[in-house]
């Protein structure tokens, strides 16, 4: 059931941050990952595409489903909802960063994350408020087999827009669902 971080079984990079995430922490996530790895494959290929129906399936490799075409084309969509995702940097520190989540369809933040470099691995620990509608389809084409949820499609937001720029590496994550919509703020003092 556990899947190496080098081979996403969705597009994008999140698949391989789901893999990564399982494997540090199988226990604290909520929803299916890479369910379409662990399943037994039906024995009959198809080797059409699965949206347009039509041209020979080639992407993703090892996993073929779509036409490059088909493929590319759910990949742009993939973007585009990924960019309604913003991360705004507020606290940051030689060796740790925290981060709150926007979508612009929110005023308020809908989760934080908090990343920590021990000075080998990344570790990663994302909060979900249920301001938002994670587990909800990011997006629908007609036909797809494969859809994905916004959770999944910000995991690809934080691969690209924290992971990648420090420097890749080795990396943990965790995810987490808040139960309050907002965490509560405690600025102590004695
Ligand atoms: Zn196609």
């Amino acid at each position: 059931m556990q899947e190496a971080v080098t081979s996403p079984c969705k597009p994008g990079l999140g698949a391989a941050a789901f893999a990564a995430a399982q494997t540090s922490n199988e226990a604290k996530l909520r929803y299916p990952v890479c369910y379409n790895r662990s399943m037994p494959r039906k024995s009959v290929a198809q080797s059409r595409c699965a949206l347009c129906g039509a041209k020979e399936i080639s992407e993703p490799r090892g996993e073929e489903k779509y036409c490059r075409d088909c493929w590319d084309k759910k990949i742009a969509v993939e973007e585009i909802v990924a960019r309604e995702f913003a991360l705004k940097r507020y606290i940051r520190a030689h060796s740790a960063e925290k981060y709150l989540i926007y979508h612009s369809t929110l005023k308020r933040p809908c989760g934080q994350l908090i990343v920590v470099d021990d000075g080998y691995d990344l570790f990663l620990t994302m909060m979900l408020y249920p301001s938002f509608a994670w587990d909800e389809a990011a997006y629908h084409l007609e036909g797809d087999p494969e859809g994905r949820t916004f959770a999944e499609i910000l995991v690809d937001v934080v691969a690209a827009e924290v992971i990648e720029p420090w420097g890749g590496g080795k990396w943990h994550l965790e995810i987490f669902r808040s139960t309050n919509p907002e965490p509560e703020d405690w600025n102590g003092e004695m």
